[in-house]
């Protein structure tokens, strides 16, 4: 992969050879996979990694999706989504352990995850818990070779960065994703993108809108038509160094899923040429 390749998310259904061969059909050759628990068995990574060999598509990450996550409304994120809450919390790290296990195995260097919303008060024993858990996280992918990607967005820019700085591992690392900051009402993308730059080896092309009622999430709109500023957000991952793959999220599902994922090659293509960003 050379950096700012496209790519795209993809879930890998009931066959991971016809999932990638959807990838390559879009002219793409680089993925983020979101495999869901059913591969993590025994013959499932065996079985992802031929199909990556079959397809030609190279795995830039492995997403962590956790059973009982739900993005309804802000209130429900926090109540529902990644190791914050503590019903579920020993169950979803032993489960992300497996994810790093199959990422791994796979020869993939990145493992992502949303862990939900990092509390503000880094004084709080809630704040401290997670930061021991997701220092055994790092650990765990450390011994395999691996790096823990936080997603962006559901936090400010500034709690994220305490964060990082606080967990204190050199495998914790940032998937940027300039959308969720728009969607969780949490910051300006560009200005969290700077502050972050270091530690960022993936990146989503996604696009969106700010909340417009109390508690709601804001909408996720196609690339370009949102207020991420694609130019720019290209512009400023160049600024910092960046050199990983550019990977299209479109949150929905069908033809039209197909057609706006066409439209944002097509969009990030032309961007890529007038920055001079080529691959
Ligand atoms: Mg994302």
């Amino acid at each position: 992969m050379k950096p700012f390749d496209l790519g795209v998310i993809t879930g890998l259904g009931d066959a991971p050879a016809e999932s990638l061969k959807r990838v390559r059909e879009l002219g793409l050759h680089t993925a983020q996979l979101f495999p869901g628990e059913k591969y993590l068995s025994a013959a499932g990574p065996e079985q992802v990694k031929k199909a990556l060999a079959e397809t030609g598509v190279e795995a830039t990450c492995v997403f962590c999706g956790f059973p009982g996550e739900r993005y309804d409304d802000i209130p429900t994120v926090r109540r529902t989504v990644g190791l914050v809450p503590r019903d579920t919390r020993v169950a979803r790290v032993q489960l992300t352990r497996a994810f790093i296990d199959f990422t791994a195995e796979i020869a993939c260097p990145n493992t992502a995850a949303h862990i939900g919303f990092i509390p503000e008060d880094s004084t709080a024993a809630d704040y401290r818990d997670l930061v021991k858990v997701v220092q055994e996280i790092c650990d765990h992918a450390a011994r395999a070779g691996r790096n823990f990607c936080l997603e962006t967005g559901q936090e400010t820019a500034d709690v994220l960065l305490r964060f990082i700085e606080d967990v204190a591992r050199p495998n914790l690392k940032v998937n940027f994703d300039p959308a969720n900051m728009l969607l969780y009402g949490s910051g300006e993308p560009i200005a969290a993108l700077k502050l972050l730059g270091q530690y960022v080896v993936g990146a989503h092309c996604k696009d969106g809108k700010r909340p417009t009622e109390q508690d709601k999430l804001g909408h996720e709109m196609p690339l370009g038509q949102g207020d991420v500023g694609i130019e720019r957000f290209l512009a400023t991952l160049n600024q910092i160094g960046y050199k990983g793959a550019l990977t299209i999220e479109r949150e929905i599902s069908g033809d039209q899923q197909r057609k706006d994922i066409l439209a944002a090659i097509a969009l990030l293509e032309s961007v890529k040429e007038k920055l001079g960003l080529k691959s």
